[in-house]
């Protein structure tokens, strides 16, 4: 089997995954940057997103887990004391998998047929580049609302306990194949009006922005933010890919939740 190892960069992370990669390549395992079976992520969340993006063109064959070198991540949940059981879990393939959906998003342009596709583990957010968004949301081809507002976030489930979570979304179990759309400071008087309610669309809806009066925008996918002129159309929908994480013991998403913003 075919493994890296990713850090956050700190010392603590880099003397980590250095440990990791000795007793992986003493358990006889191939190390391959490029063409890992497994990816061990070794600092936050944000390593994770990182990895996860580093190895976007490789979701069916990859899969990931994360350590934490800081506090417990909802990526990131192996601790560096467990380092050594970790380190014989892998070894001892075949481990189980756990897949969660993703988040696609395809910004087309007014000129040109040019479009661009992402994947979002998290979330991807739309902001006006200044002032006001201004956007129409169109579910499943239906004109819903004329959004004004900082801006709008739309979530995967696993994303749901990030960004979403901060704006008063609700947190969604990630074996539910879903997105949501959740409103950042909407603009409701009695001339505008949004529902003001996180939506959560099933897989097989789609949710499109369209820009109203201005045509730049910024778009974050995950922890990237671009900058994207000319905008026709962001459009959203569950993704057909998925994440992979390698699983070596129950750790069910509710005690993650409750360990994370309940008490630990
Ligand atoms: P960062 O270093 O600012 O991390 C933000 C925090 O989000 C970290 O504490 C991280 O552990 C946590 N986090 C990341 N993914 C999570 C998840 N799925 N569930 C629960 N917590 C999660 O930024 P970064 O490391 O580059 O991460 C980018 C992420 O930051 C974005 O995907 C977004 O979700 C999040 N974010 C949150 C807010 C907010 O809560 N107001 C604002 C901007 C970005």
């Amino acid at each position: 089997m075919k493994f890296a190892v990713t850090s956050k960069g700190d010392a603590k992370s880099n003397a980590l995954m250095h440990k990791i990669r000795a007793y992986l390549l003493d358990f006889k395992l191939t190390y391959d940057e490029n063409k890992p079976d497994i990816v061990i992520s070794v600092g936050g969340d944000g390593t994770l997103l990182y990895a996860f993006h580093r190895y976007i063109e490789r979701l069916d064959k990859t899969a990931f887990v994360g350590v934490h070198t800081g506090h417990l991540g909802f990526y990131a949940d192996w601790v560096p004391d467990e380092i050594e059981k970790l380190v014989i879990a892998i070894a001892r393939t075949p481990y189980q998998i756990i897949e969660y959906p993703l988040l696609e998003a395809i910004i087309r342009y007014q000129h040109g047929g040019k479009e661009t596709r992402y994947l979002a583990l998290n979330e991807s957010t739309v902001k006006a580049v200044d002032g006001t968004l201004v956007m129409d949301v169109e579910i499943r081809g239906d004109q819903f609302e004329r959004f004004r507002g900082d801006g709008l976030c739309i979530s995967t489930p696993s994303g749901s306990t990030a960004y979403n979570k901060a704006l008063g979304g609700a947190i969604l179990h990630p074996s539910i194949r879903a997105l949501q759309l959740a409103e950042m400071a909407s603009i409701n008087n009695r001339v505008f009006r949004t529902v003001g309610s996180p939506l959560i669309l099933p897989a097989h809806h789609t949710c499109m922005l369209k820009p109203v009066n201005r045509s730049d925008f910024l778009v974050t996918i995950d922890h990237l933010t671009l900058l994207h002129k000319d905008v026709k159309s962001i459009q959203y929908r569950v993704a057909n890919e998925k994440i992979r994480f390698a699983r070596f013991r129950p750790f069910p998403f509710w005690k993650r939740v409750h360990d994370s913003f309940v008490s630990s």
